[in-house]
């Protein structure tokens, strides 16, 4: 029961004064979390995100390239940003479906959870089922790994800043049966929508995604993990 008590109720809770959100490309936020970041930043919270990989390979267009596609992307997350009142969009450049875990990876995650200093990490649930998308688990496992135990241990990654104790985590994408946690956005669903309607280049047909948006967006789930020592 102490343990319960001490986790946060959702985004009102006002001991949530910084959020970081680390996800794996542009759109992810949008889809998974974009709603509960509206309410964070609504409620004074200080929220930035980390996109691991800008998005390269999901080109449609015969005759577009990576570098090209990627730069594309970014616009579109930064514009996405500024619709949920994000404070920094960080982009780590890494290959598109190419994640791996690796130290390297590991390390850049520490020195961003020790920069933003979070009270509440939000990324993947990275064991939901066994298909997922390679890089969500990739960026859930090493997000994790990162906040805790590394970004608090002083001696792990030592060049990456002073350490930080994250408190909480929220994972998005988790198995119903894990579900603690459900966020009713449909006060800020319209905003959410249009925040993912930034992403152009990831949009067929934006009056049919507003319409299934529309009736399928409105709540947002997610497994609470205690980080706390
Ligand atoms: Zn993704």
């Amino acid at each position: 029961m102490e343990r319960e008590s001490r986790q946060y109720r959702g985004p009102d809770d006002q001991r949530i004064r910084r959020v970081l959100c680390i996800t794996a490309h542009p759109d992810d936020a949008e889809f998974f979390c974009g709603g509960t970041l509206l309410l964070l930043t609504r409620a004074g919270a200080k929220v930035d995100l980390v996109v691991v990989t800008s998005g390269d390979k999901g080109a449609r267009e015969p005759d577009l390239d990576g570098p090209t596609l990627a730069m594309r992307r970014e616009h579109e997350q930064l514009a996405a940003g500024r619709i949920l009142g994000l404070s920094r969009v960080e982009f780590l450049r890494h290959p598109d479906a190419g994640l791996i875990e690796s130290l390297e990876l590991r390390g850049e995650l520490v020195r961003e959870i020790r920069r933003s200093r979070p009270d509440l990490l939000i990324t993947f649930d990275p064991t939901p089922q066994y298909r997922q998308h390679p890089d969500h688990r990739v960026v859930g496992r090493m997000a994790l790994d990162a906040a805790w135990p590394c970004a608090r241990d002083r001696l792990t990654h030592p060049d990456a800043g002073p350490p930080h104790e994250t408190p909480e985590a929220w994972l998005f994408g988790a198995p119903a049966d894990r579900i603690d946690l459900t966020v009713d956005v449909s006060g800020v669903l319209e905003e959410k929508i249009r925040a993912r309607l930034e992403h152009r280049s990831q949009t067929r047909d934006a009056d049919q995604m507003r319409q299934r948006w529309q009736e399928v967006a409105g709540m947002e789930r997610f497994v609470r993990v205690d980080l706390r020592t």
